[in-house]
């Protein structure tokens, strides 16, 4: 297995690499492991529906490779284009996957963490707290049952934008991005891993063979109001940010991206987007505009769409790359910064609030 599953936690089907698989069929004649495997990846199915393999060795592998993901609730918006699931995991744990289609392409926001530690005052998913690191077959499974719902509009692009911070899940999470490139067929152009930024965590992805795509959650280019907004930039101010991303193009030669989620008064205005501008042009990053959606526990709104608009127009008049983000899922508490278990009528087994020294990078 590429990194290991928590204590406790049984082993789900897709927390297998190819060898444990190979293990657990024993002495299986060697052709059923490409049967299992073309199951498991290529037709997406469960073990029960596997019907290249025998009757009496579906039964056994039925009990032996359990799913990580049940469906709680299942929610659609923007007329069907933006579908929502709340999983319960094999723990009780809880958390959000995200699928969005569009007209050229459809994108998964995978969850890495049930809840989060980084605690960023406006995202629901930081006002949760953190409850536990997800598997790398939790991850997968995640991609999975995406690309199960889109059918012929396949998943194209993955992002870990949904619950948690990826690189404080470090090993799980890029035991998932391999699977998902070499088993599930998506191209590392395609994979995007969006960070707090850890310094160190990026500083490892730059070491990785395979070259995915960079997004860090910036939302404020001076250390003041970062360390507000962001906590770890306490940790690691913006400046050895800048080195880690500098580090990360070069040895990747990927694309960064800078994320601004747009907050009323507080970094929208035309200051913030010359300091802003100043920050990201050396490193030739693209800036993705989010205004600010609302979530239970922050009290200040998003910026006006006028605002957006004029802060778009101070960056790009600063020779910045800007696109606003088309905010997609409102309507369903999907959208960035949303996602958040917080069912009332769920019983959430798990303890939600285990605080933060077990979430720290691994
Ligand atoms: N932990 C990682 C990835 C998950 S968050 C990170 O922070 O990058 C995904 C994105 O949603 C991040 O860019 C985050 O800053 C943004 N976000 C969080 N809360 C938000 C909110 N209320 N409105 C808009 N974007 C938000
Ligand atoms: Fe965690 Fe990202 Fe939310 Fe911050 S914005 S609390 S790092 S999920």
């Amino acid at each position: 297995m590429s990194s290991a599953t928590p204590a406790g936690l049984p082993v789900t089907r897709y927390d297998h690499d190819r060898a444990a698989l190979g293990r657990l069929l024993g002495d299986e004649p060697d052709y059923r492991i490409d049967q299992l495997w073309q199951g498991l990846y290529e037709d997406l199915a469960g073990p029960a529906e596997i019907t290249t393999l025998p009757a009496v060795l579906r039964d056994r592998l039925v009990g032996e490779l359990p799913a990580g993901l049940t469906e709680e609730t299942r929610s659609t918006g923007d007329d069907g284009e933006t579908v929502k699931w709340l999983w319960r995991l094999t723990d009780g744990a809880l958390v959000e996957t995200v699928l969005m289609h569009y007209a050229e392409r459809s994108t998964v926001c995978v969850s890495s963490q049930s809840g989060c530690a980084m605690g960023c005052g406006f995202c629901a998913t930081g006002q949760m707290g953190f409850d536990r690191h997800l598997t790398t077959g939790e991850i997968v499974e995640q991609v999975v049952r995406a690309q199960r719902e889109a059918g012929e509009r396949r998943v194209s692009n993955v992002v870990f934008m949904g619950m948690g911070e990826p690189l404080a899940n470090y090993e799980r999470t890029w035991g998932a991005v391999e699977r998902i490139h070499g088993a599930l067929g998506l191209s590392a152009r395609h994979l995007t891993i969006s960070t707090v930024g850890l310094v160190p965590g990026i500083r490892r992805l730059a070491e990785e063979q395979l070259p995915v795509n960079l997004a860090v959650s910036l939302h404020a280019a001076d250390d003041d109001l970062r360390d507000e907004l962001v906590p770890v930039n306490r940790r690691w101010p913006l400046a050895e940010l800048a080195d880690a991303c500098r580090h990360h193009i070069r040895s990747t030669g990927r694309r960064l991206s800078f994320e601004w989620a747009l907050i009323h008064d507080t970094n929208d205005r035309p200051e913030d987007a010359r300091r802003f501008a100043a920050y990201a042009r050396p490193l030739g990053a693209h800036i993705n505009l989010i205004p600010l959606n609302p979530t239970p526990g922050w009290p200040t709104r998003g910026s006006s769409p006028r605002r957006v608009a004029d802060f778009a127009d101070e960056l790009r008049a600063h020779g910045a790359n800007v696109t606003v983000r088309h905010t997609r899922g409102t309507e369903i508490d999907a959208a960035c910064g949303q996602l958040r278990a917080d069912r009332m009528d769920v019983p959430v087994e798990a303890p939600v609030r285990r605080q933060a020294a077990a979430a720290l990078p691994d």
